[in-house]
């Protein structure tokens, strides 16, 4: 039963029927909401309290939907507008009812290979396309941007997969040929997908610190281990395809193009399905 009254109304928002909050950040919340005109059915807004924000933080927001408009891919969500009033914007997007990765980590305490494996090859084959097709770098994979659509592990022989969402933060674009050191400045969403499979696999991430300076310096080190007896059950081959993710170097860390490659991702069964 839903108390309508106590979501929130917004100016220039009335196409869309707010339902419930999914989740916020910094500057934004995020709704599920419903299209009265029904020729979209459910979708997620995200509400940006544009006020708030000065014109470096805007022209970030203008340049991610400009980048989203030019997205195409069943691992990314997709935009369906952007409508700005005089204080607020809201990017309508494509709903993923099915939430955040880390619940489902945390409901399992961790994923077994299989499932890591299927999960982690969705956010490869997001990062692929933006990496060598829109060269665009996400620069914020982190398990609160994988999200779940339709819902996990629901029987299916064809599952659609989950999604990323909040991509694209930076467009490489023309600068990209510019610095010989740009081409690995892919390399960020690479660790960070070192991070996430890490986690999916054992149930806890890489780095962990006492304070923040011990943590900031084990990760600037990359001086995680695969802890017993937590990864004792894991295959070499998933533990060597971590090692060259998490790595300091970006010239040395794997591209995407040699994380497809390597042999733990090849065996990845094609019409897994997955219950659990
Ligand atoms: P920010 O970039 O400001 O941190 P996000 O885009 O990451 O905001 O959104 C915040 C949270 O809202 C996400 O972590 C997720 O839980 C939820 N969310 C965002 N987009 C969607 C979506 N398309 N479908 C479902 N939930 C979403």
């Amino acid at each position: 039963i839903l108390n309508r009254s106590k979501m929130p109304q917004y100016p220039g928002l009335e196409r869309w029927i707010l339902v419930e909050k999914l989740g916020y950040g910094a500057f934004s919340n995020v709704y599920r909401a419903r299209d009265s005109t029904t020729e979209f059915g459910e979708v997620a807004i995200k509400v940006l309290r544009s006020f708030q924000m000065d014109s470096t933080q805007r022209a970030k927001i203008l340049n991610e939907v400009q980048i989203m408009r030019n997205i195409d891919h069943p691992n990314i969500v997709k935009l369906i507008d952007f409508v700005e009033s005089r204080q607020f914007c809201y990017i309508i997007l494509e709903l993923c009812p099915g939430g955040e990765l880390l619940p489902q980590i945390v409901r399992l305490t961790y994923f077994s290979e299989d499932l890591s494996k299927h999960v982690i090859i969705q956010v490869a084959n997001a990062i692929e396309y933006l990496h060598e097709t829109s060269g665009v770098i996400h620069r914020d994979i982190k398990l609160e941007n994988i999200l779940f659509f339709p819902a996990p592990f629901t029987p299916t022989k064809n599952p659609k997969p989950q999604q990323l969402c909040d991509e694209d933060k930076e467009d490489e674009g023309e600068f990209t040929l510019k610095f010989d050191d740009e081409q690995y400045s892919k390399g960020v969403d690479m660790w960070a997908m070192g991070c996430v499979l890490y986690t999916l696999l054992c149930g806890f991430p890489p780095f962990y610190g006492e304070s923040i300076q011990v943590l900031t310096k084990k990760i600037a080190c990359a001086q995680f281990i695969f802890l017993s007896p937590w990864w004792d059950h894991i295959s070499k081959s998933a533990q060597d395809l971590v090692s060259h993710l998490l790595v300091v170097d970006p010239k040395k860390r794997y591209n995407i193009k040699e994380f497809m490659e390597h042999p733990w991702i090849r065996q990845a069964e094609k019409e897994t399905i997955f219950t659990v």
